[in-house]
């Protein structure tokens, strides 16, 4: 009925919203670009996506420990031991597929015909080892102090050795970020200048794989000590739920659901309330002013030449193999639905990928996308979203390979089989370790180009075009977790039923 018709629309709004926030975003973008505004134009113009990432990546940290912990007491240690083993085995081997199709795609396009001397450069690299990197990422796992771990991570293992690298406005850098100079390297990235200085599996400058190692390991153990445990399960469900709430906020879901009920008692359409509601859709306007932002500083296209342009080509090809028919053909020969309404309900999340170039600032959302509006079990999406978006990530993966023989196609250096697998291996790692954060994959891309001895200062290379390819393997690292979910929750539904059974109640519910 009309009815039906208006009040999807209505519960569509947002989503809506959000599409022509981005084509807004990137009209409004490219029409300014006449007007060269100078930096401090730009810091203001870009000023309501700045708030928008920054309300998101608030919610993070809170939202990565209560979720952990609640999911994983929720289940019982065997569930969760099953659950956790499928979305490792999940991670793994969405990981490896990507980096093969990184690596097949850039053999057959082969990009970097011709030679370095005529593509532009911008920054500069300072070296390190694999071997130090792949170290800092194990010992960031056990964080010798949970509050510390808390706050911006820089004390590694590099800085000991005084590798620092000078970073303007950021005194506390670690060799981790080994592009030095980023202000003039990263000039395009001038909105998340100092999130571009991670540690191995950090998140913003918080050690978040340390947190995901210990949170896991309380919630194991909460969950096996029945009454004794249940106050803290009580306190971490409720900090979990008021998070949720505030997120829900932020995305301005609530304001949809205010439109609904201001539509449903007025049937002529929504006055004040709707004024209301549109004050609070926040999250695209947010979204609308990050991208016209980047756009509106990037470098001139004309920089771009050819080699680059079809390094750019090669790496959209790949990516969108991996997105658009790996992963939707996988969850579609696991759990027999139809993909492309699973990732019809994550348009939201992978928009804020897309918009935000950070898969951590992207996590809240994407927790909303696939409880409410995929109706993934929460005890799955709290278990395994919060890992997932720590170390699962198949777009920078499968960038990470790509580029790194891209480099070697531009220095006409032939990687035999033993140092393809290198890469893979490597590129694989540089993944795991790198943060959901803007850019960070380019940092640790630095290890899968010492591990076959290629030059790191030849990441200057690709610079220039990074702050666009990283959207777009944000967005793949979104899907990815989210599949991911949705498959995991797939496999263990035996386990997630016997447990209901046994709880006698069928989700965990606020
Ligand atoms: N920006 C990416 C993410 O947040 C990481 C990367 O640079 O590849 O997922």
């Amino acid at each position: 009925t009309k009815d039906d018709v208006k009040s999807y629309l209505m519960r569509n709004a947002f989503v809506l919203f959000t599409v022509v926030a981005v084509i807004l975003g990137v009209i409004l973008g490219f029409s300014l670009r006449s007007y060269k505004m100078s930096y401090r134009e730009v810091k203001y113009f870009s000023f309501p996506g700045e708030l928008l990432m920054r309300m998101l990546q608030m919610l993070v940290l809170p939202l990565i420990v209560s979720s952990l912990v609640t999911g994983i007491a929720a289940l019982d240690s065997k569930a969760s031991g099953k659950m956790g083993v499928r979305a490792v085995v999940y991670y793994m081997s969405t990981t490896i597929i990507a980096v093969l199709i990184g690596i097949i795609i850039v053999v057959i396009i082969h990009p970097g015909k011709g030679t370095k001397e005529n593509m532009h450069r911008e920054g500069k690299i300072v070296q390190v080892t694999a071997a130090d990197a792949f170290l800092d990422l194990i010992r960031n796992m056990f964080p010798p102090n949970l509050v510390e771990a808390c706050f911006k991570q820089f004390k590694t293992n590099y800085e000991k050795r005084k590798f620092k690298v000078a970073i303007p406005s950021n005194d506390t850098s670690t060799v981790t970020s080994i592009i030095s100079n980023v202000s003039e390297a990263m000039e395009a990235l001038t909105l998340m200048k100092e999130e571009i200085v991670p540690v191995p599996g950090s998140v913003n400058g918080v050690n978040a794989l340390g947190l995901v190692v210990f949170s896991i390991s309380f919630g194991l153990v909460i969950g096996s000590m029945r009454e004794q445990g249940q106050a803290l399960k009580d306190f971490f469900d409720s900090l979990n739920e008021a998070i949720m709430r505030l997120v829900a906020l932020i995305m301005s879901i609530l304001a949809v659901k205010f439109c609904n009920y201001a539509y449903k008692h007025k049937q002529d359409g929504c006055g004040t309330e709707s004024l209301l509601c549109f004050v609070m859709l926040y999250a695209p306007l947010g979204i609308l002013f990050l991208i016209a932002g980047k756009i509106v500083e990037m470098e001139d296209m004309g920089v771009i030449g050819g080699q680059l342009a079809m390094y750019t080509v090669t790496v959209i090809i790949g990516l969108l193999i991996h997105a658009v028919i790996v992963l939707p053909l996988l969850y579609f020969v696991i759990t027999r639905k139809n993909p492309w309404v699973f990732i019809g309900g994550l348009i939201q999340a992978l928009v804020t990928a897309l918009g935000t170039s950070s898969s951590s600032a992207t996590l809240p959302v994407t927790f909303k996308c696939l409880e409410e509006i995929n109706g993934v079990d929460k005890r799955v999406t709290r278990f395994v979203l919060p890992v997932g978006a720590t170390i699962n990530m198949d777009g920078t993966a499968l960038y990470e390979a790509l580029a790194a023989i891209f480099i070697a196609q531009v220095n006409n250096f032939d990687l035999n089989f033993g140092q393809i697998i290198t890469i893979s291996i490597t590129a694989t790692a540089a993944s795991i370790g790198a943060a959901g954060i803007p850019q960070a994959g380019l940092v640790t891309m630095v290890i899968v180009l010492t591990s076959v001895g290629l030059p790191t200062d030849d990441i200057t290379l690709i610079i220039a075009v990074d702050w666009f390819l990283d959207r777009l393997r944000t967005t793949t690292n979104v899907l990815g977790d989210s599949i991911g979910a949705g498959i995991v929750e797939h496999l263990s539904r035996h386990e997630l039923k016997n447990r209901d059974a046994e709880m006698g109640n069928s989700v965990i519910e606020e």
